[in-house]
């Protein structure tokens, strides 16, 4: 770990750097349960001081030319490239991610969605000109729609923060990004690193909880687009805080992925896949591989494969070498993951038959977890329990699976696994989740959307559908 010399703690609004005026919130590292440090939230005027700078900052910002923007994302990019081991330290100290996979997987997928932004900022799609009446020509804009209040949760805290704000600078919009009042450091480490970049209130980074903070940016008169990631209630709240004013919004909120096993599926790569995608981030993942369906004849081998391929998995001190899965990210999310699996085992008909139950020592750590004999009624096949815990169900005809694997709430990520190409391709057609992947789970790349149906929102996340959401498409015609 290579943390920066002193903590981020300042809040950057209209290119200033500002101590937050509200209250103290102290940030906890969850690998120890000891506090790291104490950043005071914005206040109701600096919330509003900086959605004015945003849109100050609007009309010259939305001005400028594509390559303009474009050349502004890719230095961003190389900063945060060349800062990486910094960010990875402090993502790792304020979430218990493990340090390596920070490094490893995650900062390099943020330089990778600002350089891709910076190149879909060149290419927007979406022009088209013709003559549709006689003696008329049309044209179709696309321009940006405003100042954007983008809201971020605490799983993945600088990645999330990229995918609101790379499409949304890229378009010519102005922002004002909240990242969760439990997971600022990196965010406001990025505050750093774009305070001389970017034109003064083109980005303006403001911290606090949801209520104090979040509410009055999502219900602010000048801010024009409130872009979420969260929790399904909060999504209804800031849907309903944006229909007063006919916001656009963008809504990208739980999930509860069903992995469906099928008979002739490679079990190696089905037992490799699930141990690594139903636990990375120690479960706290919209799409994590968590709700397995497995076909009458493969289930229970797969269930004790599952059994001592997750008891392998190494949980500890986020910076030591060869570590899997950190802590959880509070007590809080702790005690609400064992009261799943609590509840699931009062039933009688459920076993773990691996984990269960907390770990000993300090911090917030979790055993990793597989519940066997699911049914598709229980609670822990519906919720998103949000941590290292996967369930089996046994099923037996093929379109019992698909069936039960529509039935949720949710729909933002599903895998299939089969040797059988139609298979796979006629359970992709069925599913209704933003996502299906077919013999691998979780693999995600810039170029392509990012984003759910049903209670998991709308919208996308990464390529150049996220790119559209962030504009308004305009029509202009003229008479010859
Ligand atoms: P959360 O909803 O508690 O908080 C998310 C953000 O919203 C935080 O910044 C919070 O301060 C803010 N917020 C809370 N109440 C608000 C309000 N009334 N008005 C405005 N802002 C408010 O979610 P979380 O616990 O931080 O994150 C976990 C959730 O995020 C999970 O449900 C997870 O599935 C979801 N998630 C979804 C995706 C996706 O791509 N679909 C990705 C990551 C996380």
């Amino acid at each position: 770990m290579k943390l920066p010399s002193r903590l981020p703690a300042k809040l950057l609004i209209g290119g200033e750097f500002v101590a937050g005026a509200g209250a103290d919130e102290t940030i906890l590292n969850p690998a120890t349960g000891e506090a790291i440090c104490v950043i005071p939230e914005a206040s109701a005027e600096q919330v509003d001081a900086a959605v004015a700078a945003a849109e100050e900052a609007f009309p010259a910002w939305s001005r400028t030319t594509p390559a303009e923007r474009s050349a502004l994302l890719l230095e961003l990019a190389n900063r945060i490239e060349k800062e990486a081991e910094a960010i990875a330290s402090l993502e790792s100290l304020n979430c218990g991610k493990p340090y390596a996979s920070a490094l490893a997987d995650e900062v390099p997928a943020i330089v990778d969605c600002f350089r891709f932004f910076a190149g879909a900022a060149r290419c927007l799609p979406g022009m088209a000109a013709g003559e549709y009446l006689p003696g008329y020509t049309s044209m179709i804009r696309r321009d940006p729609v405003g100042v954007v209040g983008s809201i971020a949760p605490w799983n993945y805290p600088l990645m999330m923060a990229a995918w609101k704000l790379a499409p949304a600078l890229a378009a010519g919009n102005t922002a004002v990004l909240k990242p969760s009042e439990q997971t600022p450091l990196t965010t406001l480490f990025l505050a750093e690193l774009v305070a001389d970049l970017f034109p003064k209130g083109v980005l303006n980074i403001v911290t606090g909880r949801g209520e104090t903070v979040g509410a009055p940016l999502v219900e602010h008169p000048r801010v024009r687009m409130v872009s979420l990631t969260g929790d399904v209630a909060t999504g209804q709240k800031v849907l309903q805080a944006a229909s007063r004013a006919m916001k656009r919004t963008h809504l990208e909120l739980g999930g509860k992925a069903p992995v469906i096993v099928f008979d002739d599926a490679d079990l190696e790569a089905v037992i490799e896949g699930i141990r690594t995608f139903g636990y990375f981030n120690a479960g706290q993942d919209c799409t994590a591989a968590c709700r397995v369906y497995a076909g009458a004849k493969i289930h229970d081998r797969l269930v004790a494969d599952l059994a001592d391929a997750v008891s392998t998995l190494k949980f500890g001190a986020p910076e030591d070498e060869g570590v899997e899965i950190g802590p959880l990210i509070s007590e809080r999310q702790r005690s609400r993951v064992a009261s799943f699996v609590e509840r699931a085992l009062s039933h009688g008909h459920m076993e773990a038959v691996t984990g269960g139950s907390a770990a000993e020592g300090p911090g917030f750590f979790y055993r990793p977890t597989v519940i066997a004999g699911a049914l598709q009624t229980d609670e822990i096949v519906q919720r998103e329990v949000f941590g290292p815990v996967v369930s089996v169900t046994r099923f037996s005809e093929v379109d019992e699976a698909v069936a039960w694997a529509n039935d949720s709430e949710y729909g933002l990520a599903s895998s299939v696994w089969t040797k059988d190409v139609g298979r796979a391709m006629a359970a992709a057609a069925q599913l209704q989740y933003g996502c299906t992947w077919i013999n691998t789970h979780f693999m995600l790349c810039n170029e392509m959307p990012h984003g759910g149906m049903k209670s998991s929102g709308y919208g996308k996340d990464m390529s150049l559908y996220a790119l559209e959401d962030y504009t308004v498409v305009r029509h202009v015609m003229a008479k010859w």
